[in-house]
């Protein structure tokens, strides 16, 4: 069932069942009083990553709080879609950017990668963990993705279930089109590998190419930003062998 568009979200770390009362956090709750200027009675969607989506009526507030009582059930808790996203953490604007299109592009874990033209190799994980939150507010989705911490490629690859196809975009595959080997793959537990701004170095591409478990596609003719490629391969995923 699609999301409703028309009422405020909000994520909540708390359980979430009929008749629960709990506390937006400050930041919430000043949103919610003095930006969106609701009253009390007026009602929210909240989701926890867990529950599903529930709507929430405001039952009062001190000052630095806003109290909701949660109401009905809208959505129920879809599972969490099963493609690992690894991606080699890029600088903050364009992570940011990366981080919230994984989420809308169904990303289920994401997994930063420390390879070797990595430039930022050890993002801040609360910040990755906020994209995400927001991403999933404003486009309503209630699986939310895992953070995990970053890793080096080779110790990446060296406890990688091998029963999870990791389809890694190698910037110098000899051809343009990634849908042949895409609509090869069978596995539906997925991974996916971005490089860098630098790329993958030799070593590293040579290393990939040579694991069993791995599948490289190429994105087109010509070079891609980072952040562009990993929309563009989160795309052909999902359509050819994802969720879409
Ligand atoms: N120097 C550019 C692009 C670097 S390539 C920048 O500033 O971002 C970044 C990563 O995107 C590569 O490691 C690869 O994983 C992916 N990528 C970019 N273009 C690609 C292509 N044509 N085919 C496959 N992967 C590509």
């Amino acid at each position: 069932m699609r999301a409703n568009y028309r009422m405020q979200r909000l994520f909540v770390p708390h359980d979430l069942a009929a008749g629960t009362e709990l506390e937006a956090d400050p930041q919430q709750s000043h949103y919610l009083t003095n930006v969106l200027r609701l009253a009390d009675g007026a009602e929210v969607l909240l989701f926890n990553g867990r529950d599903g989506e529930w709507s929430a009526a405001i039952a009062g507030r001190t000052k630095k709080a806003v109290r909701l009582t949660v109401l009905v059930e809208q959505r129920p808790q879809p599972p969490l879609p099963d493609l690992v996203y690894c991606f080699a953490p890029l600088k903050q604007g364009r992570l940011d950017y990366l981080v919230q299109k994984a989420v809308e592009m169904g990303a289920g874990v994401l997994q930063p990668v420390a390879t070797q033209h990595t430039q930022v190799a050890k993002p801040g994980i609360e910040r990755l963990r906020a994209n995400v939150v927001e991403a999933a507010e404003q486009c309503g989705i209630l699986a939310v993705p895992q953070v995990r911490e970053s890793e080096k490629l080779d110790r990446l690859l060296a406890g990688w279930d091998a029963g999870r196809r990791l389809i890694f975009c190698d910037e110098d595959a000899s051809t343009n089109n990634p849908l042949p080997a895409l609509k090869a793959l069978t596995e539906k537990k997925l991974g996916l590998l971005v490089g860098p701004e630098g790329g993958f170095s030799d070593d590293e591409r040579r290393m990939l190419r040579a694991l069993p478990f791995v599948t490289a596609i190429p994105l087109g003719p010509r070079i891609l930003r980072a952040d562009t490629a990993a929309v563009a391969a989160l795309a052909v995923i999902q359509a050819t062998a994802g969720d879409w």
